[in-house]
């Protein structure tokens, strides 16, 4: 099995209005599924933007974000059920 063709860990969610469009959880998702938006937010920054599918959930986006808020993970622990991931990565 790919990696294109694994269920996702994890699902990424982005407050636009909160994202600077630093880069620095493109830079550091392992799996590169986040990319920066051609749209802009009211602050003029093109945001972070999550590819739809192979996120793992490891939480990395979160920890390196500097931006309170700009990204949540939510890690996929069984069909339907999700948990927060501020923390989860421990
Ligand atoms: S949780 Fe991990 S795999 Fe998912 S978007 Fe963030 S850095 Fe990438
Ligand atoms: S690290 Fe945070 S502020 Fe920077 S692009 Fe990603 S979500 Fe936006």
């Amino acid at each position: 099995m790919t990696e294109a063709t694994k269920p996702d860990r994890g699902r990424l969610r982005i407050d636009e209005e909160e994202c600077k469009g630093c880069g620095l959880c493109i830079e550091a998702c392992p799996p590169k599924v986040i990319a920066l938006s051609e749209r802009m937010n009211r602050y003029g920054y093109r945001t972070a933007l999550y590819a739809g599918s192979g996120c793992t959930g490891c939480g990395i986006c979160f920890l390196v974000c500097p931006e309170p808020g700009a990204i949540t993970v939510l890690r996929l622990v069984s069909p339907g059920a999700t948990r927060a991931a501020e923390g989860a990565a421990a």
